[in-house]
Protein backbone atom coordinates (compact mmCIF):
# COMPACT_ATOMS: atom_id res chain seq x y z
CA UNK A 1 0.00 0.00 0.00
CA UNK A 2 1.34 3.64 -0.51
CA UNK A 3 2.44 5.61 2.55
CA UNK A 4 -0.28 8.23 2.91
CA UNK A 5 2.71 10.85 2.05
CA UNK A 6 4.18 10.13 -1.86
CA UNK A 7 7.70 8.50 -0.72
CA UNK A 8 9.75 10.30 -2.75
CA UNK A 9 12.17 10.40 -0.03
CA UNK A 10 13.82 8.41 2.27
CA UNK A 11 13.56 10.32 5.84
CA UNK A 12 15.45 9.23 8.75
CA UNK A 13 13.73 7.83 11.45
CA UNK A 14 14.11 11.22 13.69
CA UNK A 15 11.07 13.35 14.22
CA UNK A 16 12.12 16.73 15.90
CA UNK A 17 9.57 18.44 18.33
CA UNK A 18 11.46 21.67 19.38
CA UNK A 19 14.26 23.58 18.08
CA UNK A 20 15.95 26.49 19.67
CA UNK A 21 19.60 28.46 17.98
CA UNK A 22 21.52 24.74 16.77
CA UNK A 23 19.96 22.59 18.45
CA UNK A 24 17.13 20.12 17.79
CA UNK A 25 15.23 18.30 20.10
CA UNK A 26 13.60 14.95 18.84
CA UNK A 27 10.39 13.46 20.36
CA UNK A 28 12.17 11.10 22.66
CA UNK A 29 14.18 14.16 24.26
CA UNK A 30 17.66 13.75 22.32
CA UNK A 31 19.25 16.80 22.12
CA UNK A 32 20.78 17.05 18.09
CA UNK A 33 23.30 19.40 17.32
CA UNK A 34 22.10 20.70 13.83
CA UNK A 35 24.90 21.66 11.44
CA UNK A 36 22.23 20.72 8.39
CA UNK A 37 20.10 24.05 9.25
CA UNK A 38 17.30 22.65 7.27
CA UNK A 39 19.55 22.60 4.32
CA UNK A 40 20.87 25.86 4.54
CA UNK A 41 17.66 27.63 4.93
CA UNK A 42 17.62 27.99 9.13
CA UNK A 43 20.46 30.86 8.68
CA UNK A 44 19.92 32.00 11.95
CA UNK A 45 19.11 28.84 13.62
CA UNK A 46 15.41 27.58 15.14
CA UNK A 47 13.46 30.39 16.80
CA UNK A 48 15.48 33.18 16.71
CA UNK A 49 13.94 35.71 18.95
CA UNK A 50 13.81 38.92 15.99
CA UNK A 51 12.20 36.10 13.49
CA UNK A 52 9.77 35.12 16.23
CA UNK A 53 8.94 38.37 16.82
CA UNK A 54 8.92 39.87 13.63
CA UNK A 55 6.60 36.69 12.37
CA UNK A 56 4.31 36.81 15.41
CA UNK A 57 3.44 40.92 14.60
CA UNK A 58 3.19 40.54 11.09
CA UNK A 59 0.43 37.50 11.66
CA UNK A 60 -1.59 39.38 14.42
CA UNK A 61 -1.58 42.71 11.65
CA UNK A 62 -1.51 40.33 8.21
CA UNK A 63 -1.50 37.80 6.09
CA UNK A 64 -2.38 37.69 2.69
CA UNK A 65 -3.93 40.10 0.13
CA UNK A 66 -2.45 38.75 -3.48
CA UNK A 67 0.07 41.03 -5.52
CA UNK A 68 -3.33 42.73 -7.12
CA UNK A 69 -2.41 45.25 -4.39
CA UNK A 70 0.82 46.78 -3.07
CA UNK A 71 2.81 45.28 -0.20
CA UNK A 72 4.13 47.41 2.15
CA UNK A 73 6.95 44.83 3.50
CA UNK A 74 7.25 43.56 -0.08
CA UNK A 75 8.24 47.08 -1.06
CA UNK A 76 10.63 47.62 1.59
CA UNK A 77 12.49 44.29 1.47
CA UNK A 78 13.03 45.13 -2.00
CA UNK A 79 14.68 48.17 -1.78
CA UNK A 80 16.53 46.53 1.00
CA UNK A 81 18.01 43.87 -1.65
CA UNK A 82 18.27 46.54 -4.41
CA UNK A 83 20.98 48.65 -1.98
CA UNK A 84 22.91 45.39 -1.17
CA UNK A 85 23.21 43.83 -4.91
CA UNK A 86 24.19 44.79 -7.92
CA UNK A 87 20.25 44.36 -9.11
CA UNK A 88 17.56 46.92 -10.21
CA UNK A 89 14.59 45.26 -9.34
CA UNK A 90 13.29 41.98 -7.38
CA UNK A 91 10.26 39.18 -7.75
CA UNK A 92 9.64 37.49 -4.67
CA UNK A 93 8.94 33.75 -4.76
CA UNK A 94 8.16 30.96 -2.41
CA UNK A 95 10.45 28.88 -3.34
CA UNK A 96 14.29 28.34 -5.04
CA UNK A 97 12.15 25.87 -7.94
CA UNK A 98 10.22 29.09 -8.51
CA UNK A 99 13.30 31.41 -9.04
CA UNK A 100 14.64 29.14 -11.71
CA UNK A 101 11.23 29.03 -13.56
CA UNK A 102 11.26 33.19 -13.18
CA UNK A 103 15.19 33.35 -14.14
CA UNK A 104 15.02 31.03 -17.34
CA UNK A 105 11.70 32.83 -18.25
CA UNK A 106 13.13 36.58 -17.75
CA UNK A 107 16.27 35.24 -20.25
CA UNK A 108 14.39 34.17 -23.27
CA UNK A 109 11.85 36.88 -22.95
CA UNK A 110 14.82 39.20 -22.90
CA UNK A 111 16.11 37.71 -26.38
CA UNK A 112 12.77 37.53 -27.49
CA UNK A 113 12.19 41.32 -27.01
CA UNK A 114 15.51 41.86 -28.88
CA UNK A 115 13.85 39.88 -31.69
CA UNK A 116 16.64 37.27 -31.36
CA UNK A 117 14.67 34.35 -30.21
CA UNK A 118 16.95 31.91 -31.44
CA UNK A 119 19.13 32.86 -28.80
CA UNK A 120 17.14 30.34 -26.11
CA UNK A 121 19.94 27.93 -25.02
CA UNK A 122 21.08 28.24 -21.64
CA UNK A 123 24.46 26.64 -20.85
CA UNK A 124 24.25 24.76 -17.40
CA UNK A 125 26.86 22.45 -15.68
CA UNK A 126 27.12 18.67 -14.25
CA UNK A 127 26.33 18.47 -10.72
CA UNK A 128 24.41 21.32 -10.66
CA UNK A 129 20.52 21.24 -8.67
CA UNK A 130 18.52 23.97 -9.49
CA UNK A 131 15.10 22.53 -8.13
CA UNK A 132 13.26 19.96 -9.01
CA UNK A 133 10.20 21.63 -11.80
CA UNK A 134 10.56 20.86 -15.31
CA UNK A 135 12.39 23.57 -16.45
CA UNK A 136 14.86 23.14 -13.07
CA UNK A 137 15.49 19.54 -14.38
CA UNK A 138 15.77 19.93 -17.90
CA UNK A 139 18.34 22.81 -16.59
CA UNK A 140 20.17 20.39 -14.70
CA UNK A 141 20.64 17.67 -17.19
CA UNK A 142 21.24 14.58 -14.42
CA UNK A 143 19.87 11.25 -15.66
CA UNK A 144 19.12 10.58 -11.96
CA UNK A 145 16.59 13.79 -11.56
CA UNK A 146 15.24 13.85 -15.29
CA UNK A 147 14.73 9.88 -16.00
CA UNK A 148 10.97 9.17 -17.10
CA UNK A 149 10.22 12.53 -16.75
CA UNK A 150 10.69 13.56 -20.80
CA UNK A 151 10.14 15.16 -22.84
CA UNK A 152 12.55 17.84 -21.47
CA UNK A 153 12.11 20.85 -21.65
CA UNK A 154 14.28 21.95 -24.69
CA UNK A 155 16.73 24.45 -24.75
CA UNK A 156 19.40 23.77 -22.48
CA UNK A 157 22.98 22.56 -22.85
CA UNK A 158 24.84 20.97 -20.04
CA UNK A 159 28.72 21.48 -19.95
CA UNK A 160 31.51 19.61 -17.92
CA UNK A 161 31.95 21.40 -14.70
CA UNK A 162 35.49 23.40 -14.71
CA UNK A 163 36.01 22.77 -18.14
CA UNK A 164 37.27 26.09 -19.24
CA UNK A 165 37.85 25.20 -22.82
CA UNK A 166 34.44 23.60 -23.36
CA UNK A 167 33.30 26.67 -21.83
CA UNK A 168 35.00 29.08 -24.20
CA UNK A 169 34.15 26.90 -27.00
CA UNK A 170 30.03 26.58 -25.40
CA UNK A 171 29.62 30.53 -25.24
CA UNK A 172 30.39 31.34 -29.26
CA UNK A 173 27.85 29.19 -29.89
CA UNK A 174 25.24 31.99 -31.62
CA UNK A 175 21.54 30.51 -29.98
CA UNK A 176 23.52 30.86 -26.20
CA UNK A 177 21.48 33.63 -24.64
CA UNK A 178 22.38 32.60 -20.86
CA UNK A 179 24.75 30.76 -18.66
CA UNK A 180 22.96 29.47 -15.25
CA UNK A 181 25.65 28.68 -12.63
CA UNK A 182 26.02 27.73 -8.64
CA UNK A 183 29.34 29.64 -7.37
CA UNK A 184 29.46 26.62 -5.07
CA UNK A 185 27.38 23.87 -6.07
CA UNK A 186 25.51 22.48 -2.72
CA UNK A 187 23.73 19.19 -3.48
CA UNK A 188 26.37 18.85 -6.16
CA UNK A 189 28.84 18.32 -3.51
CA UNK A 190 29.89 21.58 -2.02
CA UNK A 191 31.93 22.19 -5.51
CA UNK A 192 33.29 25.98 -5.61
CA UNK A 193 34.02 27.76 -8.87
CA UNK A 194 37.43 29.59 -8.44
CA UNK A 195 37.25 33.50 -8.86
CA UNK A 196 39.71 33.76 -11.88
CA UNK A 197 36.52 30.89 -13.50
CA UNK A 198 33.74 33.63 -12.38
CA UNK A 199 35.24 36.48 -13.64
CA UNK A 200 36.22 34.30 -16.81
CA UNK A 201 32.28 33.52 -17.67
CA UNK A 202 31.43 37.20 -16.67
CA UNK A 203 34.25 38.62 -19.22
CA UNK A 204 32.85 36.17 -21.75
CA UNK A 205 29.23 36.35 -21.06
CA UNK A 206 30.18 40.69 -21.50
CA UNK A 207 31.73 39.59 -24.90
CA UNK A 208 28.59 38.12 -26.37
CA UNK A 209 25.91 39.69 -24.63
CA UNK A 210 24.86 36.52 -23.03
CA UNK A 211 22.98 36.90 -19.89
CA UNK A 212 24.77 35.66 -16.56
CA UNK A 213 22.26 33.97 -14.22
CA UNK A 214 23.64 33.41 -10.69
CA UNK A 215 22.34 30.34 -8.69
CA UNK A 216 22.81 31.45 -4.92
CA UNK A 217 20.10 29.56 -3.32
CA UNK A 218 22.08 27.88 -1.09
CA UNK A 219 25.23 29.71 -1.67
CA UNK A 220 23.81 32.83 -0.48
CA UNK A 221 22.77 35.25 2.09
CA UNK A 222 26.23 35.25 4.03
CA UNK A 223 26.49 31.49 3.63
CA UNK A 224 30.19 31.99 2.05
CA UNK A 225 31.34 34.96 4.66
CA UNK A 226 29.69 37.28 1.77
CA UNK A 227 26.03 38.36 1.63
CA UNK A 228 26.48 36.93 -1.55
CA UNK A 229 28.90 34.42 -2.62
CA UNK A 230 29.54 36.18 -6.24
CA UNK A 231 30.93 39.51 -4.50
CA UNK A 232 34.81 37.39 -3.71
CA UNK A 233 35.00 37.38 -7.40
CA UNK A 234 34.08 41.40 -7.74
CA UNK A 235 31.33 40.53 -10.57
CA UNK A 236 28.25 40.51 -10.75
CA UNK A 237 25.80 38.98 -12.35
CA UNK A 238 22.28 39.86 -14.66
CA UNK A 239 20.09 37.81 -12.92
CA UNK A 240 20.25 36.00 -9.33
CA UNK A 241 18.08 33.58 -7.96
CA UNK A 242 18.11 33.28 -4.00
CA UNK A 243 16.05 31.33 -1.55
CA UNK A 244 16.52 28.71 1.28
CA UNK A 245 18.30 31.45 3.68
CA UNK A 246 16.42 34.40 2.89
CA UNK A 247 13.34 33.75 4.43
CA UNK A 248 15.56 32.29 7.98
CA UNK A 249 12.94 29.02 7.68
CA UNK A 250 9.57 31.02 6.02
CA UNK A 251 9.57 29.88 2.58
CA UNK A 252 10.36 32.67 0.26
CA UNK A 253 12.71 33.32 -2.65
CA UNK A 254 13.47 36.17 -4.76
CA UNK A 255 14.76 37.05 -8.61
CA UNK A 256 16.87 39.65 -8.64
CA UNK A 257 17.62 41.49 -11.65
CA UNK A 258 19.47 44.31 -13.68
CA UNK A 259 17.28 46.85 -15.64
CA UNK A 260 18.29 45.73 -19.03
CA UNK A 261 17.60 41.59 -17.65
CA UNK A 262 14.18 42.42 -16.63
CA UNK A 263 13.09 44.58 -19.67
CA UNK A 264 11.28 41.73 -21.18
CA UNK A 265 9.08 41.51 -17.52
CA UNK A 266 6.01 43.54 -18.45
CA UNK A 267 2.96 43.65 -16.69
CA UNK A 268 1.22 40.41 -16.97
CA UNK A 269 4.25 38.15 -17.80
CA UNK A 270 4.56 36.58 -14.70
CA UNK A 271 2.62 36.04 -11.55
CA UNK A 272 2.23 34.65 -8.31
CA UNK A 273 -0.22 34.08 -5.69
CA UNK A 274 1.40 34.01 -2.45
CA UNK A 275 5.47 35.63 -3.77
CA UNK A 276 6.06 38.30 -1.61
CA UNK A 277 3.47 37.80 1.72
CA UNK A 278 3.57 39.75 4.18
CA UNK A 279 4.48 36.84 6.75
CA UNK A 280 7.52 36.11 4.23
CA UNK A 281 8.72 39.60 3.58
CA UNK A 282 8.72 40.36 7.21
CA UNK A 283 10.71 37.55 8.18
CA UNK A 284 13.14 38.19 5.63
CA UNK A 285 13.81 41.77 6.98
CA UNK A 286 14.63 40.85 10.33
CA UNK A 287 16.93 37.71 8.58
CA UNK A 288 18.96 40.69 6.80
CA UNK A 289 18.79 43.08 9.84
CA UNK A 290 21.20 40.29 11.01
CA UNK A 291 22.90 38.84 7.98
CA UNK A 292 23.82 41.74 5.82
CA UNK A 293 25.37 44.11 8.90
CA UNK A 294 28.99 43.42 7.99
CA UNK A 295 30.20 42.72 11.60
CA UNK A 296 27.92 39.74 11.57
CA UNK A 297 29.43 38.51 8.42
CA UNK A 298 33.23 38.92 9.59
CA UNK A 299 31.88 36.84 12.56
CA UNK A 300 30.73 34.12 10.38
CA UNK A 301 34.07 34.24 8.39
CA UNK A 302 36.33 33.93 11.58
CA UNK A 303 33.88 31.09 12.58
CA UNK A 304 34.23 29.51 9.22
CA UNK A 305 38.06 29.78 9.85
CA UNK A 306 38.11 27.86 13.20
CA UNK A 307 35.65 25.03 12.11
CA UNK A 308 37.75 24.61 9.10
CA UNK A 309 40.81 24.24 10.70
CA UNK A 310 39.26 21.87 12.90
CA UNK A 311 37.95 19.82 10.06
CA UNK A 312 41.35 19.52 8.64
CA UNK A 313 42.73 18.12 11.90
CA UNK A 314 40.02 15.57 11.98
CA UNK A 315 40.82 14.63 7.97
CA UNK A 316 44.66 14.24 9.49
CA UNK A 317 42.96 11.88 12.63
CA UNK A 318 40.44 9.83 10.32
CA UNK A 319 42.38 9.40 6.86
CA UNK A 320 40.31 5.69 6.54
CA UNK A 321 36.58 7.99 6.73
CA UNK A 322 37.65 11.54 5.16
CA UNK A 323 39.95 12.35 2.50
CA UNK A 324 39.57 16.31 2.47
CA UNK A 325 37.65 19.43 3.09
CA UNK A 326 35.99 22.05 1.05
CA UNK A 327 33.39 24.58 0.16
CA UNK A 328 33.76 28.30 1.25
CA UNK A 329 32.41 29.88 4.59
CA UNK A 330 29.95 28.23 6.87
CA UNK A 331 29.33 25.90 3.66
CA UNK A 332 31.66 23.11 4.35
CA UNK A 333 32.05 19.52 2.97
CA UNK A 334 34.16 16.79 4.14
CA UNK A 335 34.99 14.51 1.35
CA UNK A 336 34.42 10.46 2.59
CA UNK A 337 36.51 7.40 1.87
CA UNK A 338 33.78 5.26 3.59
CA UNK A 339 30.02 5.65 2.48
CA UNK A 340 28.96 8.80 2.84
CA UNK A 341 25.47 7.30 4.13
CA UNK A 342 27.99 5.55 6.77
CA UNK A 343 28.78 8.65 8.27
CA UNK A 344 25.27 10.55 8.64
CA UNK A 345 24.31 7.44 10.12
CA UNK A 346 26.71 7.70 12.58
CA UNK A 347 25.93 11.45 13.31
CA UNK A 348 22.51 10.11 14.14
CA UNK A 349 23.74 7.74 16.68
CA UNK A 350 26.04 10.60 18.26
CA UNK A 351 22.99 13.14 18.19
CA UNK A 352 24.65 15.29 15.43
CA UNK A 353 22.73 16.16 12.16
CA UNK A 354 25.24 16.27 8.48
CA UNK A 355 23.64 16.73 5.05
CA UNK A 356 24.69 13.75 2.05
CA UNK A 357 25.89 15.79 -1.25
CA UNK A 358 26.85 14.00 -4.37
CA UNK A 359 30.47 13.16 -4.69
CA UNK A 360 30.40 11.20 -1.54
CA UNK A 361 30.97 14.34 0.76
CA UNK A 362 28.89 15.05 3.74
CA UNK A 363 27.63 18.59 4.12
CA UNK A 364 28.01 21.26 7.21
CA UNK A 365 25.83 24.14 6.71
CA UNK A 366 25.35 25.21 10.33
CA UNK A 367 23.06 27.97 11.57
CA UNK A 368 25.35 31.18 10.56
CA UNK A 369 25.04 32.40 14.36
CA UNK A 370 26.86 29.16 15.83
CA UNK A 371 28.99 30.07 19.00
CA UNK A 372 32.63 29.13 19.51
CA UNK A 373 31.28 26.87 22.21
CA UNK A 374 29.14 24.80 19.47
CA UNK A 375 31.89 24.88 16.85
CA UNK A 376 34.01 22.80 19.31
CA UNK A 377 31.38 20.57 20.78
CA UNK A 378 30.44 19.74 16.69
CA UNK A 379 34.09 18.92 16.55
CA UNK A 380 33.73 16.64 19.45
CA UNK A 381 30.60 15.16 18.16
CA UNK A 382 32.33 14.70 14.44
CA UNK A 383 35.26 13.30 15.95
CA UNK A 384 33.21 10.17 17.74
CA UNK A 385 31.03 9.84 14.26
CA UNK A 386 34.16 8.95 12.43
CA UNK A 387 34.85 6.25 14.79
CA UNK A 388 31.47 5.06 14.56
CA UNK A 389 31.41 5.15 10.72
CA UNK A 390 34.40 3.41 9.97
CA UNK A 391 33.36 0.50 12.91
CA UNK A 392 29.98 0.45 11.43
C1 LIG B 1 17.61 24.02 -2.87
C2 LIG B 1 18.08 24.59 -4.14
C3 LIG B 1 17.19 24.95 -5.17
C4 LIG B 1 15.71 24.65 -5.09
O1 LIG B 1 15.10 25.35 -4.05
P1 LIG B 1 13.67 24.85 -3.49
O2 LIG B 1 13.35 25.90 -2.47
O3 LIG B 1 13.87 23.49 -2.93
O4 LIG B 1 12.72 24.87 -4.60
C5 LIG B 1 17.71 25.55 -6.29
N1 LIG B 1 19.02 25.80 -6.41
C6 LIG B 1 19.90 25.47 -5.45
C7 LIG B 1 21.35 25.78 -5.64
C8 LIG B 1 19.47 24.84 -4.29
O5 LIG B 1 20.35 24.48 -3.35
Amino acid sequence: MIPSILPTYNRAPLNFVKGEGCWLVERDGRRFLDLGAGIAVNALGHAHPALVRALNEQAGALWHTSNLYHVDKQQVLADRLIDLTFADTAFFTNSGTEACELAVKMARKYWHEKGQSDRMTILTFEGSFHGRSSAAIAASGSEKMTAGFGPLLPGFRTLPFGDHEAFAEAIKAPDVGAVLIEPVQGEGGIRTLNDACLKGMRAACDETGALLILDEVQCGMGRTGKLFAHEWAGIEPDIMMVAKGIGGGFPLGAVLATEDAASGMTAGTHGSTYGGNPLGCAVALAVLDVVADPAFLDEVNRKAGALRQGLEGLVAIHPDVFTGVRGEGLMLGLKCKCPNSDVVQAGYAEDLLVVPAAENVVRLLPPLNITDEEISEALVRLDRTASRALAS
